[in-house]
């Protein structure tokens, strides 16, 4: 078998942690029970290891156990709060504000609403993918019904201010809904402090299962209403139907918990990691960093390269480190993807760029094969680019 490349697309998926795997186990057979069985012991103790669960997820972000949906990931969570906050609430207002640099899955459910009538404020973020303040607070108005803006961005790993626009948010009395897929168990979240009223979760980011994650809708001061998005038995109060994916809930929990169990010792160890990485590969000329330099994931480090093909890059690093691009994921384009389009300047547009994702698993040794290999494929690269441009001169 041809050796795998190393593993640094931690924002892409993350390895199922052992451990989770572990919990899960038993409930794909001995613990099969549906939890809306109630009229047996099989439901019961499905029905338990669910309501731990939520209880887990609950302590992690300061909330109540009734206050957790379970949904398929982060992507249906986004699709339920941002649809389902703007459906109930349609005849209060129908404008919505974001972000540019969002995630397809806020962005593309607010396009949608936007074919039905609603207005949607796509902000504009800072030159280091920061959101500014001042723009959010000028961008509410009296129809404004709700506010999204994501914790962590996955591509430049940039965490946005969460705590003030939470209260800007509370201020004005609009409602704010953040997709913490990338910041869940990385960095603190509590949604009494930074006053989030719904909030996406998803597992497969924080080495759970994927096909797992749970929306937080708040039930007290303010009680947010939310119009389903799937029909059915009436689980999770009626607000997500289907019967609970058992196995996949225990692993969402187990994650989070060993997450947050973890959370220092893990972020500084990977600060290290990546601080290395940047220090290596910056040592060449032409190499940017795209987002803001401490207020992002620790795991993140995305760079723009001067004088390289982006899919030269890619090809280039491929046998070695399996990393994604900052470009439109599509084998024909290498046009650069809508966040970094947003950053707006000229190096993160017009040179080559690369995300690399250092997780739980990532070595020191792994780091430093990777750097090495960065060094060389960018330097030959650089090398045969500018042969081929001195030919082309010659011949002119
Ligand atoms: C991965 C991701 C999603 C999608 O989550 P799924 O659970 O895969 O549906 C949404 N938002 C962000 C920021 C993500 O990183």
């Amino acid at each position: 078998m041809s050796q795998l490349p190393i593993y640094l697309d931690c924002h892409a998926t993350t390895p199922l942690d052992e451990r989770v795997l572990l919990a899960m186990l038993p409930y794909f057979t001995k613990h099969f029970g549906n939890p809306s069985s109630i009229t047996h012991a099989y439901g019961w103790e499905a029905e338990a290891a669910v309501k731990q669960a939520r209880e887990i997820l609950a302590d992690a972000i300061n909330c109540t156990p009734e206050e957790i949906v379970f949904t398929s990931g982060a992507t249906e969570a986004n699709n339920l709060a941002i649809k389902g906050v703007a459906e109930a609430y349609f005849n209060t207002g129908r404008h919505i504000i974001t972000v540019q640099t969002e995630h397809r899955a806020v962005l593309d459910p607010c396009a949608y609403l936007e074919t039905l009538g609603f207005e949607v404020t796509y902000l504009t973020v800072e030159k280091d993918g920061l959101l500014n303040l001042n723009l959010l607070e000028q961008a509410i108005r009296p129809d404004t019904i709700l506010v999204s803006v994501m914790a962590a961005n996955n591509e430049i790993g940039v965490l946005q201010p969460i705590a003030e626009i939470g209260a800007i948010c509370r201020e004005h009395q609009v409602l704010f809904h953040t997709d913490a897929a990338q910041a869940i168990a990385k960095i603190p979240l509590d949604v009494e402090d930074m006053k989030i009223d719904l909030m996406s979760l998803t597992a497969h980011k924080v080495y759970g299962p994927k096909g797992i994650g749970a929306l937080y809708v708040r039930r007290r001061q303010p009680r947010v209403r939310l119009a389903a998005q799937i029909q059915g038995g009436g689980q999770e109060r009626g607000r997500r139907s289907g019967t609970l994916y058992v196995p996949q809930i225990v692993g969402l929990a187990k994650a989070v918990e060993l997450g947050l169990e973890e959370i220092d010792s893990e972020s500084k160890r990977q600060v290290h990691l990546r601080t290395k990485l940047w220090q290596r590969i910056s040592q060449l000329e032409g190499i940017y960093l795209n987002g803001h330099p401490t207020k992002r994931l620790s795991g993140n480090l995305n760079i723009s390269v001067e004088g390289v093909d982006g899919s030269a890059l890619l090809l280039g690093l491929q046998p070695v480190t399996a990393v994604s691009s900052g470009s439109a994921c599509s084998s024909t384009s290498t046009a650069p993807s809508h966040v970094l389009t947003a950053l707006g300047h000229p190096e993160s547009l017009a040179y080559a760029s690369v995300r690399f994702g250092i997780g739980r698993f990532n070595t020191e040794a792994e780091i430093n094969r990777v750097a090495q290999q960065a060094i060389a494929t960018i330097k030959s690269l650089r090398q045969a680019q500018s042969l081929t441009s001195s030919s082309v001169t010659s011949k002119l």
